[in-house]
């Protein structure tokens, strides 16, 4: 039996064996910048990719293998490629398969780096995107043009958690042979394999729930290895590469290494020249994180859905929105692909309007009021001021982001307090 058929086993062992050296049992963190050739024949194959190896941290570390093959095996996806921020997983999954004058097709509901990313970035530098509507997965359809090179969701959209009909998408990208590529944080490979809906590139950011302990920040980039780059559309893969002996990764590469053309250029492109290496330690603090994904995302899960309902009940909440409870609009998705919680989410207007959500934030004592989420302690924020203030209101509109929107990450504390501290600052509003 293979060891890691279970996910509960392969967040533990996946991608390590036993170091034979040491016989140390933990994943060892390899502090070092470079490695020594064997030979001059050695470093050539090296760098001429007919051997894989170690040749300096920027490109490829041990401790940081372990972290790539273990978020593979939990995805379902042929590579990983781990980068010092899920931004920089982004960024890079962008260039590696678009250049100026090429185009992405994006859903609108993003987090808010992602969207700036998006909306002001990749612009300047002559990739344009074009957002659709994320509720009507034809909208992808019709903005389809011959310089399209992707789709990009996230599965659960940052800030109002309406859950994607991944499948609907897919599909659509499939008819056009376009890759889509999915950031999958709110998730997590735990909650939703998004390979098995149709994905062929999956982003996560590691500093959320997959480390999981608001330690550090890092990201990492799937490669489902599904999907095929030949058409001379993609021209980054069939032309020959400057960037790299000017060769072309679709097409002159053995087809076991073809398939993953597109993590390869990532790391030997992307990574190795603009240089976004995650760091071995912060590698180990994920992999230390990715043991008890399971048990913290289920957990996440049930208090999260524990406090929806609270806030659903109570008298001072105009409005909230959890996937997980069967009034929200996205209910009928979240429930055919969430089959194992709804996350860790919970979004909530307090009657009152944006004064009482910053009143809320500012009477809370155990949940800490700070930007980030997927801690394994509870936390709020308010976007409108904060990770989204540098949108218009038009744009904190489109994305359905409101004035008195609060922002929960429920923790792993338990649920009598986190209730019982929400109970207590709404009670001062
Ligand atoms: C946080 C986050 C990112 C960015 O990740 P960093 O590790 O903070 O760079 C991207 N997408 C989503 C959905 C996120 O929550």
């Amino acid at each position: 039996m293979n060891k890691y058929e279970h996910f509960e086993t392969a967040t533990l062992h996946g991608g390590q064996e036993p170091d034979p050296t040491t016989l140390s049992r933990a994943v060892p963190v390899y502090r070092t910048s470079s490695y020594v050739f064997k030979s001059a024949d050695h470093a050539a194959r090296l760098f001429a990719l007919k051997e894989f190896g170690n040749i300096y941290s920027r490109l490829g570390n041990p401790t940081n293998e372990v972290l790539e093959q273990r978020v593979s095996i939990l995805e379902g996806g042929a590579a990983s490629v781990a980068v010092s921020s899920g931004t920089s997983a982004i960024f890079y999954a962008i260039i590696t398969l678009a250049k100026a004058g090429d185009e992405i097709i994006s859903a609108p509901n993003l987090y808010g780096g992602t969207y700036t990313m998006f909306d002001a970035i990749l612009p300047d530098l002559g990739i344009t995107v074009r957002f659709a509507d994320h509720r009507d997965p034809e909208s992808f359809d019709r903005l389809v043009t011959e310089k399209t090179r992707a789709f990009y969701i996230e599965t659960i959209g940052n800030p109002v958690l309406d859950v994607i009909d991944i499948e609907a998408v897919a599909a659509i990208a499939k008819k056009h042979h376009l890759p889509l590529i999915v950031d999958g944080t709110f998730t997590t490979p735990y909650l939703l394999r998004t390979i098995e809906h149709g994905a062929n590139i999956v982003i996560n950011s590691l500093t959320k729930w997959m480390g999981g302990h608001g330690t550090a920040i890092g990201g990492i980039m799937t490669d489902a290895g599904n999907f095929d780059w030949s058409d001379p559309r993609f021209s980054l893969f069939t032309q020959p590469d400057r960037n790299y002996h000017g060769l072309r990764w679709a097409l002159d590469l053995p087809p076991e290494l073809a398939r993953i053309a597109f993590a390869l250029r990532f790391r030997t492109v992307p990574l190795r020249n603009l240089g976004a290496c995650l760091s071995p330690d912060n590698a180990w603090i994920f992999l230390q994180g990715l043991e008890t994904l399971h048990l913290r995302m289920s957990r996440h899960s049930e208090n999260a859905l524990q406090v929806a309902q609270f806030l659903a009940k109570h008298p001072k909440v105009a409005w909230v929105r959890y996937p997980g409870l069967p009034t929200d609009p996205t209910y009928p998705i979240a429930q055919r692909y969430l089959k194992r919680g709804f996350g860790g989410m919970v979004v909530f207007g307090p009657r009152g309007g944006k004064a009482a959500a910053e009143r809320f934030i500012d009477g809370l004592r155990l949940f800490s009021h700070l930007a980030n989420v997927g801690d394994a302690k509870s936390l709020a924020l308010h976007p409108a001021s904060t990770s989204h203030s540098q949108l218009t209101e038009e744009q904190q509109r489109e994305g359905g982001l409101s004035p008195d929107l609060v922002r929960l990450s429920i923790g792993l504390e338990s649920i009598e307090d986190i209730i019982g501290d929400i109970e207590q600052s709404l009670g001062r509003i």
